[in-house]
């Protein structure tokens, strides 16, 4: 089964880390996406991979939708080209708004504020709330060291195995959207 994917939520720092490697696969995933006309959902700054991500999109001739909250859009963070934009009220309101407008969800590397987006549409899949793909972008084996955490939480029984597999990691691109476009809900219960 194919599914099919209009639109992916990119969560990702609203820095650049270090170096250049992020920055490449921020483009690298901007570019992939509007050369297959995937829409881009996400936050809707201009800042750090954010805004890299954006620009990538645009630039291959795709759309990106941001949704961002009155506060960050009060202190000037809006990306001044995109195709549309939302502002809400609260950041809380922003993430729900962003699970619903998206058809699957990538994690590019990032801080804490993309953890907790990723690991909220995560449980959701999880607790069958939704059935929407997740999946990590690998860069630089930026999500090892949180893989191995996840290892952990199984090797202490507080996650089944099973649920390892149920996102994609991938340090590709291309590979993570036809990852993503397959993917396969993982039916094994939380409770063990
Ligand atoms: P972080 O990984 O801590 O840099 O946080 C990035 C995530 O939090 C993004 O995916 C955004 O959804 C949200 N976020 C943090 N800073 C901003 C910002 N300046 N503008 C819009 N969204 C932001």
């Amino acid at each position: 089964m194919s599914r099919q994917l209009t639109s992916i939520a990119v969560y990702c720092g609203s820095n650049t880390g270090l170096g250049d490697a992020y920055v490449k696969a921020a483009r690298d995933l901007g570019t992939a996406m509007g050369e297959a006309g995937i829409g881009l959902v996400y936050g809707g700054t201009h800042k750090g991979l954010m805004g890299v991500l954006a620009d990538a999109v645009l630039a291959a001739g795709g759309k990106a939708h941001g949704i961002i909250s009155k506060r960050l859009h009060a202190q000037g963070h809006l990306h001044p080209g995109l195709t549309r934009h939302e502002i809400v009220d609260t950041m809380r309101l922003r993430k729900s708004r962003m699970i619903e407008e998206a058809d699957a969800f990538i994690a590019l590397p990032g801080g804490i504020g993309t953890l907790e987006e990723f690991m909220e549409v995560w449980t959701l899949n999880q607790l069958g709330e939704m059935d929407k793909p997740a999946g990590l972008f690998d860069v630089a084996g930026y999500y090892q060291p949180f893989m191995a955490f996840i290892d952990h939480m199984i090797a202490q029984r507080f996650l089944p195995a099973a649920h390892r597999g149920s996102i994609v990691l991938e340090p590709d691109p291309k590979r993570l959207i036809a990852g993503l476009a397959t993917f396969e809900r993982v039916s094994v219960p939380k409770w063990m």
